[in-house]
């Protein structure tokens, strides 16, 4: 490992060409370096570090010792510290948002709105009150409930919203007094290698630490006998894995994964007014977020009308480089994601399924897919069953409201879900029917620093944000004090 240099206490501007790990707040890069791919034209993106177990051993041993000091500071210390970081991410959003588009592929707008909501995130969540509660209090004793910080946690981050995702466990770590080792996915290192290169100018050493690795540096987190919780977001799949491996040093462990996100569309909804949110939350970021819309259920009296206008919608919006002012379609992030997209594409034909629009990937610089919309498939086809993770989604007819709720509850996911109707009552009725972590009337997606999030069933365990967020880096302890 060598040490580039010692960075804590800069004022400038940081420099967004060269990308080290973050180690005791010194930047570092390794023997064995490697590059991720620019989506929108396969160019390769720069070298990034490898790390290696010795690596990360020194972060931990970094974040351990950090933890001693960092947990005995104030509230307000913390804040304060948590609060600048916030503008200097805001201070360098233009170069954040070209290098996300860069790594990501999303367009530049939609660059810029993830890094508002980081910052958003990261002013807000340390405005929460880390509870303590008292559970009696009489001439006797007094029982209190605290929360004491755990000691080091870690972020495994996911190639989709690298930047929020790592903020939304960052801030939530610091704030309850703990040291936070993040991990970003190999596809989309850079944003977060720079996060914590910045982070060097607000924190203690060993506080923040950004490792980059390949596919074995996660497995390594998730045993390493130093690493008290393991923060994921990522798939189901990997999500069984990392709680499987956490269980060896009985680690504490949130996992946010995918989802399979049931919208059901009354009969009586405005379908002009309802559209571009509709369609915003089931193509945004080339449909590549866990809570977008993948199975749109449409009443059968105003189906056909709503396939029209949804269809005219979709075609009327621009795919190419983000970088482009008029995108709104981005590339799928990496080689495998879109594999698995023209996997699933290859079941249009082969389930007999028919496009009300595009249906085939055709050959492009990028990984560009298509946007597609599949016209009322039968609910056991793959494109309805699976997590697409891209721009293909099914219109599916619905009449009757016990069968459409079955029909929206029949997954193993149960991340988010919608209602949308202009009868409230009946909406609510529907909603508290559906099963998911979060369920929203005439919206979808609606997401904030203080509200907890998370899902049912496969869709993951624990929540993070809000109160509910901050307690999930604490252990509880009851104090008995006796009078
Ligand atoms: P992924 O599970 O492949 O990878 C997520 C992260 O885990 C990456 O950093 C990866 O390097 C790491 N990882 C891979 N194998 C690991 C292992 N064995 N042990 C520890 N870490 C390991 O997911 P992805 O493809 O990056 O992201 C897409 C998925 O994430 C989708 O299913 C999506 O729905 C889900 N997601 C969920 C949320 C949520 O909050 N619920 C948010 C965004 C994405």
């Amino acid at each position: 490992m060598a040490v580039i240099n010692g960075v804590n206490g800069h004022a400038a501007k940081l420099d967004f060409t060269t990308f080290y790990n973050v180690i005791n707040n010194e930047l570092s890069t390794t023997a064995r370096t490697r590059h991720s791919i620019n989506p929108a034209n396969r160019q390769p993106n720069p070298e990034v570090p490898v790390s290696t177990q010795e690596d990360l051993d020194k972060a931990v041993d970094c974040a351990r010792e950090a933890f001693k000091k960092w947990s005995k500071t104030s509230v307000e210390e913390r804040r304060a510290a948590i609060t600048a970081f916030s503008r200097a991410v805001d201070d360098h959003k233009d170069d954040f948002a070209k290098l996300l588009t860069m790594e990501q592929g999303k367009p530049l707008a939609q660059s810029y709105h993830e890094i508002g909501m980081a910052t958003e995130w990261l002013q807000k969540i340390p405005t929460m009150k880390i509870p303590e509660d008292i559970l009696e209090d009489t001439e006797d004793r007094q029982i209190i409930q605290r929360y004491v910080p755990l000691g080091v946690a870690c972020a495994i981050v996911p190639w989709n919203y690298p930047i929020l995702l790592a903020v939304g466990k960052i801030a939530p770590a610091v704030y309850t007094g703990n040291a936070i080792i993040v991990k970003p996915s190999p596809y989309t290192p850079y944003c977060d290698l720079k996060l914590g290169e910045l982070a060097t100018r607000f924190f203690p050493p060993g506080v923040v630490q950004v490792l980059s690795g390949d596919h074995d540096l996660g497995p390594m987190m998730t045993s390493h006998p130093g690493i008290d919780k393991v923060s994921f977001t990522g798939s189901s799949e990997t999500g069984k894995k990392v709680m499987a491996s956490c269980a060896g040093t009985l680690k504490r462990v949130t996992l946010e994964l995918g989802g399979n996100d049931p919208a059901i569309i009354c009969d009586d909804v405005d379908i002009d007014a309802i559209l571009p949110k509709v369609h915003a939350m089931c193509f945004y970021c080339s449909a590549q977020i866990c809570m977008m819309i993948k199975r749109l259920y449409v009443h059968e009296k105003i189906y056909d009308q709503f396939r029209e206008a949804f269809v005219k919608y979709t075609q009327n919006l621009k795919s190419g480089d983000g970088n482009q002012s008029d995108v709104f379609f981005g590339p799928v992030q990496n080689a495998e994601q879109f594999e698995r997209v023209k996997n699933l594409f290859t079941t249009i034909p082969a389930e007999g399924l028919k496009p009300a629009l595009g249906g085939k990937i055709e050959d492009s610089e990028g990984y560009f897919v298509t946007p597609t919309v599949i016209d009322n498939p039968p609910e056991k086809s793959r494109v309805v069953t699976e997590e697409p993770f891209g721009p293909i989604v099914p219109l599916l007819k619905w009449s009757d409201e016990d069968d459409v709720v079955a029909r929206a509850n029949d997954s193993k996911m149960g991340l988010g879900s919608s209602v949308w109707s202009k009868d409230i009552e009946r909406a609510n009725r529907i909603a508290k029917r559906l099963e998911s972590g979060s369920v929203w009337v005439n919206s979808h997606f609606d997401v904030a620093p203080c509200v907890p999030f998370g899902g049912h069933k496969w869709s993951g365990m624990g929540m993070e944000w809000g109160v509910t967020g901050l307690k999930a880096y604490c252990n509880q302890q009851i104090l008995w004090l006796k009078k």
